[in-house]
């Protein structure tokens, strides 16, 4: 895969060709919208090629930060908890800044973290927006967040079938789970 986080059949719907803000080159490019150290100054890139994006070195911000990835992981491995399959604080940290250069460097789906999902101690890899075609598969998908109140899970759902909302979903490489959000526009 070209990206962890994005499964490669879900790129071309993200690309549009268009100049990279950063190599000038006419190709594929995808949405960024963060702040990106080119030609030793920071400036906020809304769009770049996959090989600027993998090159790039990009700020964290208020959505997308060690904090926010060091609490998914948080939920996964509590603190203070050394049962079987855990892991210490210097494995979290380490597994926290990867997942997060990771981040950094995938297109933009989603702006806050907090509305990825995760999955097996890990964030989903995308896979795809989905049309009404699909809706009759989508009730059979995990609702996401898992742990919402059933409410709101009938609320999303009852927008999702009007149509109103696309649809983005993920699967996890490691169980098979799928996962699906609402974005509204
Ligand atoms: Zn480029
Ligand atoms: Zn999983």
């Amino acid at each position: 895969m070209q990206f962890k986080y994005i499964t490669d059949n879900a790129l071309p719907d993200l690309a549009i060709q268009e100049h990279c803000q950063c190599c000038d080159e006419y190709k594929a490019i995808y949405r960024l919208g963060r702040e990106v150290l080119i030609n030793g100054q920071w400036q906020q890139v809304d769009e770049l090629c996959a090989d600027c994006l993998q090159h790039a070195t990009i700020e964290a911000d208020c959505w997308l930060n060690i904090e926010a990835v060091q609490r998914m992981l948080n939920h996964y491995y509590p603190k203070g908890s050394f049962s079987k399959g855990s892991i210490d604080k210097a494995q979290k940290k380490a597994r926290a800044t990867a997942i997060l250069d990771e981040l950094l460097h995938t297109p933009t789906i989603v702006l806050e973290l907090s509305d990825w999902p995760h999955c097996c101690a890990d964030y989903v890899p995308f896979s795809g927006k989905v049309g009404r075609s699909y809706q009759g598969e989508l009730q059979q998908l995990m609702p996401w967040p898992a742990q919402d109140a059933d409410t709101e899970h009938l609320q999303t759902l009852t927008s999702l079938i009007a149509g109103e909302a696309p649809v983005l979903t993920f699967s996890c490489p490691h169980c098979g789970k799928r996962y699906w959000l609402c974005q509204p526009s």
